[in-house]
């Protein structure tokens, strides 16, 4: 296992308005103030992208997207493309969060086409991966985020900037984490996943965990020698909860 320097994204989902962007502002103070041992990036819905790139202008913040589609454009009402996120002052994308993934109805093809859509217009693309409850419950787990891997990840990104995120779905938005154990065990079989799919390229392309990482479990977590970091969701709608976790890096 190579390191790299770890990345803590925090993925907004459907909240902000103008008045957030205050917290973006405050961030970009803390870091400037007392620089972060890692990187730091946000994903605001499209509305704040742009936005929140000028507000981030000069600082370490990343910007990102929480989603395109894999067109570059056309009559796809309501969507986004990669190209428009990058305009709009991107540098990321989350591609196939479960979120995505159960209320779209996006399969593994469909994560993998926006994955390629991403490294096209120059964005690098966390890819999400997680099991449910169900599949948790009925030992499946390794099996189930192995299959996403290996089937949402284009050829494409071998060699390229990219990230993985480990979320399991029960973890979203509950307060509930899987054990130390459990995040070691699924993120080396991401690992082995990633290299059998990308080749050796793929061994340092950072693997992020989220599911309900906050302030106070985010230092024992980024301590897994496989965790390159955390996709964080309600804990980064705050500055000083969202610096606590880069601090915890
Ligand atoms: C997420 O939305 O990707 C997420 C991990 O959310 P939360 O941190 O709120 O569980």
């Amino acid at each position: 296992m190579i390191q790299t320097v770890k990345l803590i994204a925090g993925n907004w989902k459907m909240n902000g308005l103008a008045t957030s962007l205050s917290e973006v502002r405050s961030l970009a103070e803390a870091l400037k103030d007392q620089p972060a041992a890692c990187r730091a990036a946000l994903c605001p819905p499209a509305t704040l992208v742009q936005r929140m790139a000028d507000a981030a202008d000069g600082s370490v913040i990343e910007i990102g997207g929480q989603d395109c589609r894999a067109e570059t454009h056309g009559a796809f009402t309501g969507d986004v493309s990669a190209e428009m996120l990058k305009d709009a002052g991107a540098s990321l994308v989350i591609v196939g969060h479960s979120e995505r993934r159960q209320g779209h109805g996006e399969t593994d093809a469909v994560v993998a086409a926006k994955a390629e859509a991403a490294l096209r217009a120059g964005l690098s693309p966390i890819v999400c991966v997680g099991e449910t409850l169900e599949e948790r419950q009925a030992g499946r787990a390794v099996e189930v985020v192995r299959a996403q891997v290996m089937a949402s990840l284009p050829a494409s990104l071998a060699g390229q900037a990219f990230a993985v995120a480990y979320e399991p779905v029960w973890a979203i938005g509950t307060g509930l984490t899987p054990t130390l154990e459990q995040i070691d065990e699924v993120h080396r079989a991401v690992r082995a996943a990633m290299i059998e799919r990308l080749g050796l390229a793929a061994s340092t392309a950072p693997i992020l965990y989220g599911g309900s990482v906050k302030p106070d479990n985010a230092a024992e977590i980024l301590a897994i020698p496989e965790v390159g970091g955390a996709l964080v969701g309600g804990a980064s709608l705050k500055a000083a909860d969202f610096l606590g976790i880069i601090r915890a890096a």
